[in-house]
């Protein structure tokens, strides 16, 4: 059976002008033949902010052209909760995942926040309802809850104060108590309580993304790899986290990789980090396993241009939940990092 290429788009010349140092930005991870397919997407988007007052805050995970191309702010959870409570634009569009923009119209309840896609959700977040952290609450009585940022703001309302994967152990110590429900993530809940004196109730949530990865796979790495420096995410397995270099957000693995520079390196995260961080990095060999987040992905160049186009779609949580919610982030942000 004969395949049919599919023709690149034709592109007007200004625009690719217009779009090309960004193309400098990514070139050594999206081979030309496939940039034209993202310029005039990117131009149309860059405009719409203009026009809008809006800005582009966009997970780690998101895609090359979508990092790089568009966003005016980048980082891990807790950078983008952060960033989301300083902006004076009128418009914050969230390329993440669903909790991710509910926290952000938290912190901003007088703007409007846009996800282009509603359906971008989370295993971890989907895992737990608010009615379960009222049983948790039951079941050990005046236990303080913390609860990972991947939760929705219906469980974040039932919770004492927020964490990420890159605060956790400074939040958690920051209660002076010797026990604390954490939840939803089990592995993180594990692997901090490998950290400290604090005793640590999980639930039992997983990631579907860092759940997939092995001890054998780190094994097999350095076997195919010698010398690759493995960075870990903390939602892996301890056993995967045992078997690793370093251990950290998708943040402290961008920090481990500018400070350190391993001429080897592997992140055992989504798969588009290794490929926002490499582009930046073009020195150093990155050794990329994939493992996609799918809920990550529904988030596309057409789909930012559509939000913004639209001005959809726009997050709103109920007041009776948004106070106590905005509440436990805010603790958490008042913690300082160790
Ligand atoms: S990578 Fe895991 S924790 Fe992050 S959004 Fe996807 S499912 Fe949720």
């Amino acid at each position: 059976m004969a395949t049919t290429l599919a023709t690149p788009p034709v592109v007007p010349a200004d625009v690719l002008a217009r779009v090309a140092p960004i193309y400098d930005r990514v070139r050594t991870v999206i081979p030309p033949f496939e940039w034209p397919a993202f310029a005039e997407d990117i131009d149309a988007i860059l405009r719409l902010k203009r026009e809008r007052d809006a800005v582009i805050l966009a997970h780690n995970y998101q895609t090359p052209e979508i990092f790089h191309g568009v966003a005016d702010i980048v980082g891990d959870s807790l950078a983008l909760a952060r960033e989301a409570a300083r902006t004076d634009a009128s418009v914050i569009v969230l390329c993440g995942v669903h909790f991710m923009a509910e926290t952000a119209k938290l912190l901003n309840p007088s703007k409007t926040v846009l996800i282009p896609d509603l359906e971008a959700g989370c295993s971890l977040a989907e895992s737990i309802t608010g009615a379960d952290v009222r049983l948790l609450r039951q079941r050990y009585p005046g236990v303080p809850v913390v609860s990972y940022v991947n939760t929705s703001a219906e469980v974040k309302a039932e919770t004492d104060v927020c964490c990420t994967s890159g605060n956790a152990r400074a939040v958690i110590e920051s209660l002076g108590v010797p026990r604390v429900i954490m939840l939803p993530d089990e592995y993180l809940a594990r692997n901090i309580a490998a950290q400290t004196s604090v005793e640590v109730i999980a639930w039992h949530g997983r990631c579907e993304v860092h759940e997939r990865f092995s001890a054998d796979d780190i094994r097999q790495l350095r076997a195919g790899h010698p010398g690759v420096v493995v960075l870990a995410h903390p939602e892996c397995s301890p056993e995967v986290v045992a078997a690793a270099d370093f251990v950290g957000s998708t943040q402290g693995m961008n920090d481990y990789v500018v400070q350190k520079r391993p001429p080897r390196v592997v992140l055992i995260t989504e798969c588009s980090m290794s490929d926002n961080v490499a582009a930046q990095h073009p020195e150093l060999e990155f050794v990329r396993p994939c493992n996609l987040c799918p809920h990550m992905k529904r988030i596309t160049l057409p789909g930012i241009r559509r939000a913004l186009e639209t001005m959809t779609h726009a997050i709103e949580v109920p007041a009776a939940i948004a106070a106590p919610a905005r509440r436990a982030v805010e603790r958490m942000l008042a913690v300082k990092p160790r």
